[in-house]
């Protein structure tokens, strides 16, 4: 087993056990100073003493994914849709994107400003994102096993990592950034969608009519962003137009870290179109807020509140 401790302020330690013996006879109880005692003087191969404990937790290496976050009007998110072991810190982090993903779509279908099938897409975008958080967490449990036949394992891991090389590949998963969304159906980008379409939209600085800004602080109001850069975007204006009451629509300088004519960037960051090889902005537009908003819900309110 492993033990890790840890001085926090005001002189206590913080200890943690994993014991890889199988599972405890006692783990449906609360757990006791007496049973971590004895558990860590085990794995240390020595007494140790103990007193006097402020917090007693018992957790475990076992996942699990529902399956379906959306069960009619019940929604699913956070801990309540999937548990795994803890290692790398994504359990909170992986339910916050939940949240994010679901609140803009809560928003625009109470409102009657969603697509049909928006809401159901926030299970068919967290779901595998969940699923992938859980088999990271499964390979990382894999070599934390105290087996000697996994040594080679861990060197091989060890060596990957001190180049550097594969090291953003892991950092870009464990922090989610690299999630790639699924194709929506129906959205008529099956099959053929731009290289932005699905990623993540990093927070880039942007020159706009109204001074600087950057994607984040565009986002802010919770609103779906079409972003156009420079001249040639001002067609993608036109073709936005009948969902003027739902898109926030910015013209921004051209900027090298964004090399294309327009973006449409979902509430939670997301590129849902680009014009790169995608669908049609009209077809992508629909998809996502039904047919011409601002033409069949006159005086709605533009502000959406976000996840
Ligand atoms: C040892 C350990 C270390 C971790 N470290 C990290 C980390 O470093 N980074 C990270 O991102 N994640 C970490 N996690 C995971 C993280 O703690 C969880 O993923 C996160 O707390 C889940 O949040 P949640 O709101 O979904 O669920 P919870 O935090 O479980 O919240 C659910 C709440 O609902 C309440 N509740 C339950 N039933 C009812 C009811 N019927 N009525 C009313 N209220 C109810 C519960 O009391 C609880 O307060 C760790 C987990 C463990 C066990």
């Amino acid at each position: 087993g492993w033990i890790v401790a840890k001085r926090v302020p005001g002189g206590r330690t913080r200890l943690r056990a994993l014991d890889w013996a199988g599972p405890q006879d006692r783990r449906h109880q609360e757990l006791t100073l007496e049973e971590l005692r004895s558990r860590v003087s085990w794995i240390a191969g020595q007494e140790i003493a103990m007193e006097t404990p402020r917090w007693l937790s018992r957790f475990s290496d076992y996942s699990r994914l529902v399956d379906s976050y959306r069960s009619g009007r019940v929604l699913l998110a956070g801990d309540a849709a999937h548990v795994h072991f803890p290692i790398g810190g994504q359990g909170l982090s992986t339910g916050l994107l939940d949240a994010v993903n679901l609140g803009w779509k809560l928003a625009l279908t109470v409102r009657g400003l969603a697509g049909e099938g928006l809401l159901d897409s926030y299970d068919q975008e967290r779901r595998p994102a969940a699923q992938r958080v859980i088999d990271n967490t499964r390979a990382q449990v894999a070599l934390m096993r105290p087996d000697p036949a996994l040594d080679p394992l861990r060197a091989l891991f060890g060596e990957l990592l001190s180049g550097g090389g594969e090291s953003s590949v892991l950092s870009s998963m464990i922090s989610a950034q690299d999630t790639v969304l699924p194709t929506r159906q129906g959205d008529g980008t099956t099959g053929s969608r731009s290289p932005w379409e699905g990623g993540f939209l990093p927070n880039v600085a942007l020159a706009t009519a109204d001074g600087p800004a950057d994607v984040i602080g565009l986002l802010c109001g919770g609103r779906p962003l079409l972003l156009l850069f420079g001249g040639r975007a001002e067609g993608y204006d036109e073709q936005a137009r009948h969902w003027s009451g739902v898109l926030r629509v910015v013209r921004a300088e051209p900027t090298a870290e964004l090399p294309c004519e327009a973006l449409l960037v979902r509430p939670d960051g997301y590129v849902a179109w680009s014009p790169c090889g995608g669908a049609e902005l009209t077809d992508v537009l629909a998809a996502y807020f039904g047919a011409a908003p601002s033409v069949v819900r006159t005086g709605q309110s533009a502000e959406l509140s976000g996840g």
